[in-house]
């Protein structure tokens, strides 16, 4: 998750600064209607804007009073919910006070959830996930943090160890929300986190094309086959799979016929789409042009249905490269290297294209991920 940083370094208790071994987090919500940042953090790093009235807490003693936090959650200028970070995780917050068995202070990390005027279930329910989000954080920070150690202030206050409060549940009960729920929601979010997020199995995080094959993922012009987790990103490419690929990701249109065989898992849709944007011209034959969309996908010629599906006019980038094709394919592949997309292999002191093996799935997809972004 993304946290906001701005300490309180002016606070009596960051100069206190009194070191924890965090155990347990305890939820506060600020009791108080305004939901933003800037009315407790200072100074403004242009996300949060700036405190007109001094009241913050980056100062001494806010209003007369020993108090500070680890962190806040509220809105920023522009309404956007965030959460900031107020005080080194491991230094010890004045946010519990104390109770007749001692004072959470001691080991409970603490932040503050900006109240609105607790009539909008909306902004109750986003500033929860949000503090489920930064209390799964904490929690991988430090592990001996106990699910059961993730209280409301309340809660801390019915231990014995805080003052006598009834934040956040005060608010939350409104909604149906409460701390008993917050901690399987952290504890689900904290296991979430952990599980293999990745898309597929055989393209790990640290394989060479993942950031091209998650993007075009995402967007729906890749998948991976049916039933598995699997991409197969060293298997050739065919062409029909190319003319898909390329299609769209370029936006091109397939055709509005209605006698298109859609059911097809490649649709002739994406071809005819292709020759209509002069993309493909196909194979002269004596019967006339074939498409051989089961047919390997050559290099050469990737390069030269991403120039033209994408319209990529010559870059800057010199790569001459040794293994030159015919005058027409090789306009193709320097347009593509001259833009950064392909580099080539590296072969006893040559630099080859290789343009007539098969172009791998990985391949095809960092190749045409890259002509999506430049164009
Ligand atoms: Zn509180």
């Amino acid at each position: 998750m993304e946290i906001g940083k701005i300490l309180l370094t002016e606070n009596e208790c960051y100069k206190y600064g009194q070191k924890i071994k965090p155990i347990g987090i305890v939820v506060h919500s600020t009791g108080a209607p305004n939901t933003e940042l800037r009315r407790y953090i200072a100074p403004d790093d242009g996300i949060i804007g700036k405190n007109q009235y001094g009241n913050h807490w980056n100062q001494f003693r806010p209003n007369g009073r020993q108090v500070c936090v680890h962190g806040f959650i509220g809105t920023d200028k522009n309404g956007v919910i965030r959460a900031y970070q107020t005080l080194p995780w491991t230094m010890r917050g004045w946010h519990a006070g104390s109770g007749p068995k001692g004072s959470a202070n001691d080991g409970y990390l603490s932040f503050e959830i900006c109240e609105d005027t607790l009539n909008s279930k909306t902004y109750a329910v986003n500033t929860y996930n949000m503090a489920v989000d930064l209390c799964a954080y904490l929690k991988k920070l430090y592990p001996a943090i106990k699910y059961e150690n993730i209280i409301g202030h309340n809660e801390a206050a019915a231990k014995g160890i805080a003052s006598n409060h009834g934040d956040p549940e005060h608010w939350w009960r409104k909604f149906g929300l409460s701390m008993a729920q917050f901690r399987k929601d952290v504890k689900k979010k904290v296991e979430d986190n952990m599980a293999d997020k990745t898309r597929f199995s055989d393209v790990p995080k640290s394989h060479w094309a993942y950031d091209e094959i998650e993007n075009l993922a995402k967007k729906g012009i890749i998948s991976g086959f049916s039933g598995t987790k699997l991409f197969k990103p060293n298997l050739p490419l065919s062409r029909q799979q190319a003319a898909k690929m390329i299609a769209l990701s370029a936006g091109l249109v397939a055709s509005n016929l209605i006698d298109l065989d859609k059911s097809n898992a490649y649709p002739n849709e994406y071809i005819i789409a292709l020759e209509r944007a002069g993309v493909i011209g196909g194979y002269s034959t004596d019967k006339g042009k074939e498409f051989r969309p089961l047919d390997n996908t050559k290099r050469a010629h990737l390069a030269k249905m991403v120039v033209l599906a994408f319209k990529l006019k010559k870059g800057s980038k010199v790569i001459n490269f040794d293994d030159k094709t015919n005058e027409q394919d090789q306009e193709y592949i320097d347009i593509l290297a001259s833009l950064g997309i392909v580099d080539g292999y590296e072969e006893n002191g040559k630099k080859l294209f290789k343009p007539y093996t098969d172009v791998t799935r990985a391949q095809a997809a960092k190749i045409i991920d890259l002509a999506m972004k430049i164009k």
